[in-house]
């Protein structure tokens, strides 16, 4: 097994008397794409400032690469990227002249900073944009140029806030298949995301949730977990008309839980006792016909929601 990229143990930050991060342990494994997901507020952009050695921790030891964040911080910078929420793009500087700026700031030399520049030129396909000032570009090319920038000292793990908040689907999707590119060299990358379909592309995940990591790992085999697929139960999907008044009409029948809208459909947890036939009853009793039931598997969100309740948590 190689030696994990990153490794957290017992990470904690205190505000004051606000625990922002408590006791957070995880690993992840050269190479890996890790997604790191939670509500607005959990601890994630906390987490990132005390990896990337900005924030000191209150409590517990993080290593990048082996190297400790608050002992070995100056070498540290040399190896991590970090693309913060709010990047600082110079609006009023071109393409090119951003990404040497931050070359320079890295102390990148003439030769160094001309080859790694043609490099991630090639790489992120801005070339056609760099006499553009920042301030006209779109938001997807906009984060390309910041992700650009955090990589001008060839770092070998990137930490990527938020990278696609506010951007459009396709601008999203562009945006991913660069990081996968990054991964595909070897780059570690450590991504914090709303969104659920870009945990699902990441090659390992973690959940935090009012400051405490509630999960961690491979998706595909947190989707397997017994506490996700509790014993005598099976997940549905269930297609019909007015879904939001179908799911008024199914949420608090006894043996139905879990209940949510995943667009046109909604999703439930359904005892075993409960068939197929009881649910096309409460439907059909709310004057909803044309009822589609299959069969799904647990989505990662499915795995969250799951596991936050068992922890406590959770809105119901
Ligand atoms: P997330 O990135 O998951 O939205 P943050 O890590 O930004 O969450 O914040 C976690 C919690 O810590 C929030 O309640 C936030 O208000 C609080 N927090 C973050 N930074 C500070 C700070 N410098 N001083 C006090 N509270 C903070
Ligand atoms: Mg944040």
């Amino acid at each position: 097994m190689a030696e994990p990229m990153i490794e957290c143990e017992g990470l904690t930050k205190r505000f004051g008397d606000f625990t922002a991060v408590d006791n957070v342990s995880f690993n992840v494994e050269p190479g890996a794409i890790f997604g790191f997901l939670g509500p607005n507020g959990s601890g994630k952009s906390t987490v990132i400032r005390m990896l990337c050695g900005i924030l000191e921790p209150s409590g517990g030891t993080a290593r990048i690469g082996g190297l400790d964040v608050v002992e070995q911080t100056d070498v540290l910078k040399e190896s991590i990227g970090y693309m913060s929420q709010k990047f600082s793009l110079y609006d009023e500087l071109t393409v090119e002249e951003n990404l040497r700026f931050y070359g320079k700031l890295y102390g990148l030399r003439r030769e160094a900073l001309r080859k790694r520049f043609d490099e991630l030129l090639t790489l992120t396909h801005l070339e056609p944009y760099l006499d553009r000032r920042a301030a006209l570009l779109s938001g997807g090319w906009r984060q390309r140029l910041a992700m650009a920038c955090a990589l001008m000292h060839e770092p070998r793990v990137l930490f990527l806030d938020e990278p696609t908040a506010g951007i459009d689907p396709v601008a999203r999707r562009e945006l991913w298949d660069l990081l996968f590119e990054f991964s595909g060299r070897g780059m570690t990358l450590f991504v914090t995301t709303h969104y659920m379909d870009e945990a699902e592309r990441c090659s390992n995940v973690g959940y935090i949730y009012l400051s405490k990591l509630i999960v961690c790992g491979v998706p595909d085999e947190l989707k397997m977990l017994p506490e996700v697929n509790p014993p005598g139960t099976r997940r549905i999907d269930v297609t019909c008309e007015h879904v939001t008044l179908g799911l008024q009409t199914l949420r608090h029948r006894a043996g139905i839980s879990a209940a949510t809208v995943f667009g046109q459909s909604m999703h439930l947890l359904v005892d075993d006792a409960v068939s197929d036939e009881r649910i096309r009853g409460y439907l059909a009793e709310a004057g909803i016909r044309d009822v589609d039931l299959r069969p799904i598997s647990p989505s990662l969100e499915d795995v969250f929601v799951a596991l936050t309740a068992k922890h406590g948590g959770g809105t119901e």
